[in-house]
């Protein structure tokens, strides 16, 4: 059977079975290995105000928020883009 991709759209190598996760956005699950993982950080302060006391030195607590999207929908929402044929090829990580 041909095969699409050489990781045939994971991760996991000879791993076997591995941690299903809950996609963030939809909220199918999928393990993790064929999931996206973004990670942001996040502030609890509006931006502006965050910006103004950056600005004049302050230490502004964040903390990052790590969530998991399929791709289907990290398609859809642009996270990542669908790639020719030779581009799926390259190793190049696919970063949000
Ligand atoms: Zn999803």
């Amino acid at each position: 059977m041909p095969k699409k991709r050489k990781n045939r759209g994971r991760g996991k190598g000879g791993k076997g079975r591995e941690a299903i996760v809950q996609c963030d956005l939809c909220g199918a699950l999928l393990p993790r290995s064929k999931a996206k993982k973004i990670t942001k950080r996040v502030s609890f302060l509006d931006p502006q105000l965050e910006r103004e006391l950056r600005s004049k030195g302050t230490q502004i607590l964040s903390y990052a928020m790590t969530r998991y999207v399929c791709i289907r929908c990290a398609v859809h929402y642009g996270i990542v883009k669908i790639r020719s044929r030779e581009e799926r090829k390259r190793r190049e990580a696919l970063r949000a």
